[in-house]
Protein backbone atom coordinates (compact mmCIF):
# COMPACT_ATOMS: atom_id res chain seq x y z
CA UNK A 1 0.00 0.00 0.00
CA UNK A 2 1.56 3.40 -0.77
CA UNK A 3 2.07 6.21 1.82
CA UNK A 4 -0.69 8.22 0.68
CA UNK A 5 -3.21 5.58 -0.25
CA UNK A 6 -7.05 7.41 -0.34
CA UNK A 7 -5.14 10.23 0.89
CA UNK A 8 -6.50 13.52 -1.16
CA UNK A 9 -4.53 16.64 -1.95
CA UNK A 10 -3.86 20.06 -3.44
CA UNK A 11 -1.10 21.00 -5.53
CA UNK A 12 -0.62 24.85 -6.07
CA UNK A 13 1.85 26.12 -8.63
CA UNK A 14 2.58 24.00 -11.47
CA UNK A 15 3.59 25.82 -14.51
CA UNK A 16 5.42 23.08 -16.46
CA UNK A 17 7.31 20.06 -16.22
CA UNK A 18 10.13 21.17 -14.43
CA UNK A 19 8.05 23.14 -11.76
CA UNK A 20 9.41 21.96 -8.20
CA UNK A 21 5.44 21.14 -8.00
CA UNK A 22 5.09 18.61 -10.26
CA UNK A 23 8.26 17.09 -8.78
CA UNK A 24 5.78 16.46 -5.61
CA UNK A 25 2.83 15.49 -7.35
CA UNK A 26 4.77 12.76 -9.21
CA UNK A 27 5.74 11.42 -6.06
CA UNK A 28 2.54 12.11 -3.95
CA UNK A 29 0.45 10.47 -7.14
CA UNK A 30 2.96 7.70 -7.35
CA UNK A 31 2.48 6.48 -3.92
CA UNK A 32 -1.71 6.64 -4.34
CA UNK A 33 -2.52 10.04 -3.38
CA UNK A 34 -5.43 11.65 -5.38
CA UNK A 35 -4.66 14.87 -6.73
CA UNK A 36 -6.37 18.19 -8.00
CA UNK A 37 -4.35 21.00 -9.67
CA UNK A 38 -4.40 24.85 -9.60
CA UNK A 39 -3.39 27.10 -12.65
CA UNK A 40 -2.68 30.42 -13.37
CA UNK A 41 -4.01 32.21 -16.36
CA UNK A 42 -5.46 30.92 -18.92
CA UNK A 43 -2.22 30.25 -21.02
CA UNK A 44 -0.38 27.76 -18.08
CA UNK A 45 -4.07 25.72 -18.53
CA UNK A 46 -2.49 23.72 -21.78
CA UNK A 47 0.49 22.89 -19.47
CA UNK A 48 -1.05 21.73 -16.65
CA UNK A 49 -4.21 19.73 -18.30
CA UNK A 50 -2.17 16.88 -19.75
CA UNK A 51 0.04 16.72 -16.63
CA UNK A 52 -3.06 16.35 -14.10
CA UNK A 53 -4.43 14.14 -16.66
CA UNK A 54 -0.76 11.91 -16.69
CA UNK A 55 -1.80 11.18 -12.85
CA UNK A 56 -5.11 10.36 -13.16
CA UNK A 57 -6.48 13.80 -12.17
CA UNK A 58 -9.40 15.53 -13.73
CA UNK A 59 -9.68 18.05 -11.59
CA UNK A 60 -7.89 21.26 -13.03
CA UNK A 61 -8.99 25.06 -11.43
CA UNK A 62 -8.40 28.80 -12.03
CA UNK A 63 -6.73 30.58 -9.36
CA UNK A 64 -4.48 33.75 -9.00
CA UNK A 65 -3.34 33.56 -5.35
CA UNK A 66 -4.01 37.32 -5.01
CA UNK A 67 -7.99 36.43 -5.54
CA UNK A 68 -10.02 35.49 -2.57
CA UNK A 69 -12.70 34.88 -5.00
CA UNK A 70 -10.52 32.02 -7.11
CA UNK A 71 -9.52 31.00 -3.56
CA UNK A 72 -13.41 30.39 -2.90
CA UNK A 73 -13.83 28.91 -5.69
CA UNK A 74 -11.61 26.41 -6.39
CA UNK A 75 -12.28 24.90 -2.13
CA UNK A 76 -15.71 25.12 -2.88
CA UNK A 77 -15.53 23.06 -5.89
CA UNK A 78 -12.91 20.15 -3.85
CA UNK A 79 -15.62 20.53 -1.26
CA UNK A 80 -18.38 19.59 -3.74
CA UNK A 81 -15.78 16.72 -5.17
CA UNK A 82 -14.55 15.54 -2.35
CA UNK A 83 -15.46 14.29 0.80
CA UNK A 84 -12.40 16.04 2.98
CA UNK A 85 -8.71 17.22 2.00
CA UNK A 86 -5.36 15.61 3.59
CA UNK A 87 -2.79 17.84 2.13
CA UNK A 88 -2.27 21.13 0.25
CA UNK A 89 1.16 21.62 -1.60
CA UNK A 90 1.95 25.58 -1.63
CA UNK A 91 4.95 26.30 -4.78
CA UNK A 92 3.99 29.59 -5.43
CA UNK A 93 6.13 33.02 -5.53
CA UNK A 94 6.48 36.14 -7.80
CA UNK A 95 8.57 39.59 -7.49
CA UNK A 96 8.91 41.47 -10.34
CA UNK A 97 12.03 40.76 -12.23
CA UNK A 98 13.68 44.75 -11.85
CA UNK A 99 14.09 43.93 -8.28
CA UNK A 100 15.53 40.81 -8.55
CA UNK A 101 19.07 42.28 -9.38
CA UNK A 102 20.64 45.60 -7.97
CA UNK A 103 20.60 46.60 -4.28
CA UNK A 104 17.06 45.25 -2.37
CA UNK A 105 17.37 48.61 -1.11
CA UNK A 106 15.62 50.22 -4.00
CA UNK A 107 12.37 47.84 -3.92
CA UNK A 108 9.33 49.95 -4.40
CA UNK A 109 6.03 49.83 -1.21
CA UNK A 110 4.07 48.66 -4.18
CA UNK A 111 6.42 45.81 -5.64
CA UNK A 112 7.34 44.79 -1.84
CA UNK A 113 3.61 44.13 -1.31
CA UNK A 114 2.94 41.99 -4.53
CA UNK A 115 5.75 40.00 -3.35
CA UNK A 116 4.98 39.56 0.03
CA UNK A 117 1.02 39.01 -1.38
CA UNK A 118 1.96 36.45 -3.88
CA UNK A 119 4.60 34.56 -2.17
CA UNK A 120 3.74 34.72 1.86
CA UNK A 121 0.32 36.19 2.38
CA UNK A 122 -1.28 33.29 0.23
CA UNK A 123 0.07 30.43 2.22
CA UNK A 124 -2.41 31.61 5.16
CA UNK A 125 -4.82 32.46 2.69
CA UNK A 126 -5.12 29.20 1.12
CA UNK A 127 -4.49 27.14 4.82
CA UNK A 128 -7.76 29.42 6.27
CA UNK A 129 -9.69 27.44 3.48
CA UNK A 130 -8.24 24.35 3.52
CA UNK A 131 -8.76 23.59 7.45
CA UNK A 132 -12.36 22.79 7.81
CA UNK A 133 -11.90 20.07 5.03
CA UNK A 134 -9.14 18.87 6.75
CA UNK A 135 -11.18 18.39 9.89
CA UNK A 136 -11.13 14.83 11.49
CA UNK A 137 -8.03 14.06 9.06
CA UNK A 138 -4.38 14.10 9.66
CA UNK A 139 -4.12 17.43 7.43
CA UNK A 140 -0.64 18.39 6.20
CA UNK A 141 0.35 21.78 4.79
CA UNK A 142 3.12 22.24 3.07
CA UNK A 143 5.19 25.53 1.30
CA UNK A 144 8.53 25.81 -0.43
CA UNK A 145 10.70 28.16 0.95
CA UNK A 146 14.71 29.12 -0.20
CA UNK A 147 18.03 30.04 2.11
CA UNK A 148 17.76 33.66 0.69
CA UNK A 149 14.68 33.99 3.91
CA UNK A 150 17.65 33.79 6.40
CA UNK A 151 20.93 35.23 5.01
CA UNK A 152 21.63 37.98 2.12
CA UNK A 153 22.32 36.36 -0.89
CA UNK A 154 23.07 38.29 -4.53
CA UNK A 155 19.59 39.08 -6.19
CA UNK A 156 17.76 37.27 -4.19
CA UNK A 157 16.42 40.60 -2.61
CA UNK A 158 12.66 41.10 -1.80
CA UNK A 159 12.05 37.59 -2.43
CA UNK A 160 14.41 36.34 0.40
CA UNK A 161 12.23 39.03 2.61
CA UNK A 162 9.15 37.73 0.97
CA UNK A 163 10.50 33.82 2.25
CA UNK A 164 11.28 35.17 5.69
CA UNK A 165 7.70 35.95 6.15
CA UNK A 166 6.33 32.73 4.59
CA UNK A 167 9.03 30.80 7.10
CA UNK A 168 7.57 32.70 9.60
CA UNK A 169 4.14 31.89 8.72
CA UNK A 170 4.63 28.12 8.91
CA UNK A 171 5.70 28.65 12.36
CA UNK A 172 2.41 30.61 13.59
CA UNK A 173 0.24 28.48 11.00
CA UNK A 174 1.74 25.28 12.85
CA UNK A 175 1.03 26.95 16.20
CA UNK A 176 -2.71 27.40 15.39
CA UNK A 177 -3.84 24.71 13.62
CA UNK A 178 -1.43 21.89 15.53
CA UNK A 179 -4.63 21.55 17.92
CA UNK A 180 -6.46 20.79 15.13
CA UNK A 181 -4.38 17.89 14.22
CA UNK A 182 -3.38 19.56 10.83
CA UNK A 183 0.74 20.23 10.66
CA UNK A 184 2.58 22.79 8.95
CA UNK A 185 6.14 22.61 7.31
CA UNK A 186 8.52 24.00 4.59
CA UNK A 187 11.22 22.35 2.56
CA UNK A 188 14.16 24.80 1.66
CA UNK A 189 15.06 23.32 -1.69
CA UNK A 190 18.64 24.24 -3.29
CA UNK A 191 18.56 25.59 -6.17
CA UNK A 192 17.08 24.39 -8.98
CA UNK A 193 16.48 25.21 -12.82
CA UNK A 194 12.71 25.94 -13.39
CA UNK A 195 10.80 29.09 -14.92
CA UNK A 196 10.52 31.43 -11.72
CA UNK A 197 14.49 30.23 -11.05
CA UNK A 198 15.46 31.72 -14.74
CA UNK A 199 14.11 35.35 -13.58
CA UNK A 200 17.41 35.43 -10.67
CA UNK A 201 20.18 36.68 -12.63
CA UNK A 202 23.33 34.48 -11.60
CA UNK A 203 21.59 31.66 -11.50
CA UNK A 204 23.78 29.81 -13.31
CA UNK A 205 26.21 30.47 -10.99
CA UNK A 206 24.52 30.00 -7.80
CA UNK A 207 23.89 26.54 -9.62
CA UNK A 208 27.69 26.04 -10.22
CA UNK A 209 28.76 27.42 -6.38
CA UNK A 210 25.88 24.94 -4.87
CA UNK A 211 27.78 22.08 -7.20
CA UNK A 212 31.37 23.08 -5.59
CA UNK A 213 30.16 23.79 -1.70
CA UNK A 214 27.72 21.63 -0.94
CA UNK A 215 28.55 18.46 0.90
CA UNK A 216 27.09 16.10 -1.85
CA UNK A 217 28.95 18.40 -4.60
CA UNK A 218 26.18 18.38 -6.83
CA UNK A 219 22.66 20.19 -7.09
CA UNK A 220 19.25 18.44 -6.35
CA UNK A 221 16.51 17.95 -8.61
CA UNK A 222 12.53 18.11 -8.20
CA UNK A 223 12.38 14.41 -7.81
CA UNK A 224 14.13 14.50 -4.56
CA UNK A 225 12.30 17.43 -3.26
CA UNK A 226 9.41 15.28 -3.79
CA UNK A 227 10.36 12.32 -2.10
CA UNK A 228 11.16 14.83 1.15
CA UNK A 229 7.69 15.44 0.52
CA UNK A 230 6.55 12.45 0.71
CA UNK A 231 7.71 12.36 4.39
CA UNK A 232 6.03 16.04 5.39
CA UNK A 233 3.00 15.38 3.83
CA UNK A 234 2.46 11.30 5.36
CA UNK A 235 2.28 9.77 8.74
CA UNK A 236 5.77 8.94 8.44
CA UNK A 237 6.20 12.65 9.82
CA UNK A 238 3.54 12.80 12.19
CA UNK A 239 4.92 14.32 15.19
CA UNK A 240 6.59 16.65 12.79
CA UNK A 241 5.12 20.55 12.48
CA UNK A 242 6.38 23.86 12.32
CA UNK A 243 9.76 22.63 10.62
CA UNK A 244 11.64 23.96 7.74
CA UNK A 245 13.69 20.51 6.07
CA UNK A 246 16.61 21.97 3.81
CA UNK A 247 16.82 19.66 0.72
CA UNK A 248 19.69 21.28 -0.38
CA UNK A 249 22.78 18.76 -0.45
CA UNK A 250 23.88 19.79 2.34
CA UNK A 251 24.50 23.72 1.39
CA UNK A 252 23.32 25.75 4.29
CA UNK A 253 25.58 24.27 6.83
CA UNK A 254 28.71 24.90 5.25
CA UNK A 255 30.73 28.15 6.43
CA UNK A 256 33.25 29.57 4.12
P1 LIG B 1 7.80 27.54 -11.21
O1 LIG B 1 7.93 28.75 -12.06
O2 LIG B 1 7.71 26.24 -11.87
O3 LIG B 1 6.57 27.68 -10.20
C1 LIG B 1 6.16 28.91 -9.66
C2 LIG B 1 4.65 28.90 -9.68
O4 LIG B 1 4.13 30.07 -9.04
C3 LIG B 1 4.08 28.88 -11.09
O5 LIG B 1 3.24 27.76 -11.25
C4 LIG B 1 3.28 30.17 -11.17
O6 LIG B 1 2.11 30.04 -11.96
C5 LIG B 1 2.93 30.35 -9.71
N1 LIG B 1 2.46 31.71 -9.40
C6 LIG B 1 3.15 32.88 -9.43
N2 LIG B 1 2.30 33.91 -9.14
C7 LIG B 1 1.08 33.35 -8.90
C8 LIG B 1 -0.20 33.88 -8.58
N3 LIG B 1 -0.42 35.20 -8.41
N4 LIG B 1 -1.24 33.01 -8.43
C9 LIG B 1 -1.06 31.68 -8.59
N5 LIG B 1 0.12 31.13 -8.91
C10 LIG B 1 1.18 31.96 -9.07
O7 LIG B 1 9.08 27.60 -10.22
P2 LIG B 1 9.54 26.71 -8.98
O8 LIG B 1 10.98 26.95 -8.86
O9 LIG B 1 9.02 25.33 -9.11
O10 LIG B 1 8.84 27.45 -7.76
C11 LIG B 1 8.00 26.81 -6.82
C12 LIG B 1 8.34 27.26 -5.41
O11 LIG B 1 9.62 26.75 -5.06
C13 LIG B 1 8.43 28.77 -5.24
O12 LIG B 1 7.89 29.12 -3.99
C14 LIG B 1 9.93 29.02 -5.23
O13 LIG B 1 10.29 30.20 -4.56
C15 LIG B 1 10.38 27.79 -4.49
N6 LIG B 1 11.80 27.48 -4.59
C16 LIG B 1 12.39 27.36 -5.80
C17 LIG B 1 13.74 27.08 -5.88
C18 LIG B 1 14.43 26.95 -7.22
O14 LIG B 1 15.65 27.04 -7.27
N7 LIG B 1 13.71 26.71 -8.29
C19 LIG B 1 14.50 26.91 -4.71
C20 LIG B 1 13.86 27.01 -3.47
C21 LIG B 1 12.51 27.31 -3.42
Amino acid sequence: MGLLEGRKGLVVGVANDRSIAWGIAQAAAAEGAALAFTYQGEALLKRVTPLAESVGSRLVLPMDVTRDEDIEAAFRTLRESWEGLDFVVHAVAFANREDLSGPYLNVSRANFLQALDVSAYSFTALARAAAPLMEGRAGSLLTLTYLGAERALPNYNVMGVAKAALESSVRYLAADLGPRGIRVNAISAGPIKTLSAAAIPGFTLMLKNAEEKAPLKRNVEAAEVGRAALFLLSDLSSGVTGEILFVDSGYHIQGV
